[in-house]
C-alpha cells in the first residue's frame, strides 16, 4: 500500500481564487511531506495538484491565460502569500514552484512574442519550468556553440531542482568567455539527462536537486531567450531573492507549528521558560513573514531600483536569522525528539537548514550596508 494518500481533487479553477484553492490543498500536501522525505523523491502529485488549481499558469499575464501572480506589481502580495503557504506545507515543493515562477518571469521579460506564447502554452499544459544557473565547482561553465541552424550545449549544471522532472529548463550558458551569459530554454523529457546521485543533502531531499548533463544537446536559435546578460538584469536578479525568503518564512511557520504541537501534546506549554521560548519562536515566524511581505512590495513595485535591491538584501538575511533563531529555540524546547524521526520538527528543521543556504549572503548584507552608507535620507526614511 502506498504511504502517500491521494490529494483531494482540486476545485474547478474557473475563478482564479488561487489562494483559497491552495489553502484547500495544503493539509494534503503537508501530510505527504514526510513520505516524500527520501533520496531521489520528487513531489510529482503535488506539482500536478498545483497545476490543477491553476498555479502553474497563474504567473502569466491575463492575455496569455494567467492572472499576473508575480509578474504584475499588483500580484506581489498574493505571490508572497502563495510562496509562504506552499513553503509551510512543503519546503521542497515551495522551492520547485519558486523556480517555476522565476523561469516564467524571465521568459516573459526577455523573450519575444513567439517565445512568450510557447512558454505560456507549456505552463498552461502543466509543464514545470526551472532556472538552472549553478555550475559545478572546478568545472568550466556550461558553454554554447553556434552550429548550422542553431546552437549546441557543452557541459553540465549542478543543484538543478527538479532534475529529471522539469520539462522546461532555463539555463545560463557562456558563448564567449568575455561576454555575459545567455539564457537558453531547454525542453527536456521526464527522466532525461539527470543524475541525482550527488544530491546527498540532509534536507530538501524531495526537491531532486541533482546534476544535469547537457553536452551534445542541439537546439534551434529560438531557444535563446533575450540578450546576453538578460539573467542578471537589475534590479530583478538580486531583488528576486525575496521569493526564496518568502518560502523560507513558510518553513519557519511550519517549525513553530511543530514546536507548539509538541508543547500542547506534552502539556509543557505552561512552564514559564517553555512559554518564553514559544513566544520568542512566534516572534521569529512573524518577523520572517513581515520582512518577506515588505520585500515583496518593494521588489515588485514598478519603480523598483537600487533601494529595493538593498532592502531585499536586508530582508533575506533577516529571514535567515529568524529561521536560525527559531531552529535553536525548537531544538532546545523539544529536546531529543527534535532529532528523532518521525517527529515533524526533525524533517522540517533539516529542510529549513538546507534551504537557508543561498548564494552570497555576506555580499547581500554588505551591498545593503553600502546603500545605507551612501543614501542621503535619514535612516528612518530610507525605505519609504
Ligand atoms: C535545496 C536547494 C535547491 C537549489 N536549486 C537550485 C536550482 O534549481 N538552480 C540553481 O541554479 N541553483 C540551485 N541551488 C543552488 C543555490 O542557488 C546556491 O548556489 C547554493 O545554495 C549556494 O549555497 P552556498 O551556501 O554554497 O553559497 P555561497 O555563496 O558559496 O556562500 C557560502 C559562504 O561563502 C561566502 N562567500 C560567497 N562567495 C564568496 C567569495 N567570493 N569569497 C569569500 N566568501 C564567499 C558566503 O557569504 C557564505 O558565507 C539550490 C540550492 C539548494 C540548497
Amino acid at each position: 500500500m502506498s504511504l502517500i494518500r491521494p490529494l483531494p481533487s482540486a476545485p474547478p479553477a474557473a475563478a482564479p481564487d488561487h489562494l483559497a484553492a491552495l489553502r484547500g490543498l495544503l493539509p494534503g500536501i503537508a501530510a505527504r511531506a514526510a513520505a516524500r522525505d527520501a533520496d531521489g523523491a520528487f513531489p510529482a502529485e503535488e506539482v500536478a495538484a498545483l497545476h490543477g488549481i491553476g498555479l502553474l499558469a497563474a504567473p502569466l499575464p491575463a492575455a496569455l491565460g494567467g492572472d499576473g501572480l508575480g509578474t504584475a506589481p499588483e500580484g506581489a502580495a498574493a505571490l508572497c502569500t502563495a510562496l509562504r503557504l506552499i513553503g509551510r506545507a512543503s519546503l521542497p515543493l515551495g522551492r520547485l514552484w519558486e523556480g517555476h515562477v522565476n523561469a516564467l518571469r524571465l521568459v516573459l521579460a526577455h523573450g519575444d512574442a513567439g517565445q512568450r506564447a510557447a512558454a505560456a502554452r507549456d505552463a498552461r499544459a502543466g509543464r514545470l519550468f526551472a532556472v538552472w544557473n549553478t555550475g559545478a565547482p572546478g568545472e568550466p561553465p556550461l558553454r554554447l556553440e553556434r552550429g548550422p541552424g542553431g546552437v549546441r550545449l557543452l557541459g553540465r549544471k549542478v543543484l538543478c531542482s527538479g532534475a529529471g522532472h522539469v520539462e522546461r529548463a532555463l539555463v545560463t550558458a557562456i558563448e564567449d568567455a568575455d561576454a555575459p551569459a545567455r539564457l537558453v530554454l531547454v525542453p527536456l523529457a521526464v527522466g532525461e539527462r539527470a543524475d541525482l546521485s550527488g544530491w546527498t543533502a540532509q534536507g530538501m531531499r524531495a526537491s531532486a536537486s541533482g546534476a544535469v548533463e547537457f553536452t551534445g544537446l542541439a537546439l534551434p536559435e529560438a531557444a535563446l531567450i533575450g540578450k546576453p546578460g538578460a539573467y542578471e538584469t537589475p534590479p530583478d536578479f538580486a531583488a528576486g531573492a525575496w521569493r526564496f525568503a518568502a518560502v523560507q518564512a513558510g518553513g519557519v511557520e511550519a517549525l513553530v507549528e511543530a514546536l507548539r504541537d509538541h508543547l500542547r501534546r506534552l502539556g509543557r506549554g505552561g512552564d514559564p521558560i517553555q512559554a518564553m521560548r514559544l513566544g520568542e519562536a512566534a516572534m521569529q515566524a512573524e518577523a520572517a513573514r513581515l520582512w518577506a511581505e515588505a520585500a515583496a512590495q518593494r521588489a515588485e513595485a514598478a519603480d523598483a531600483g537600487d533601494a529595493a535591491v538593498a532592502f531585499v538584501g536586508l530582508a533575506r538575511i533577516a529571514v535567515e536569522r529568524a529561521a536560525m533563531e527559531a531552529l535553536a529555540l525548537a531544538e532546545r524546547a523539544i529536546g531529543l525528539p527534535a532529532f528523532l524521526r518521525p517527529h515533524p520538527a526533525e524533517r522540517i528543521a533539516r529542510d529549513l537548514s538546507t534551504y537557508l543556504r543561498q548564494p552570497g549572503p555576506d555580499r547581500a548584507l554588505a551591498g545593503a550596508a553600502a546603500h545605507v552608507l551612501a543614501a542621503p535620507a535619514a535612516v528612518g526614511d530610507l525605505w519609504r
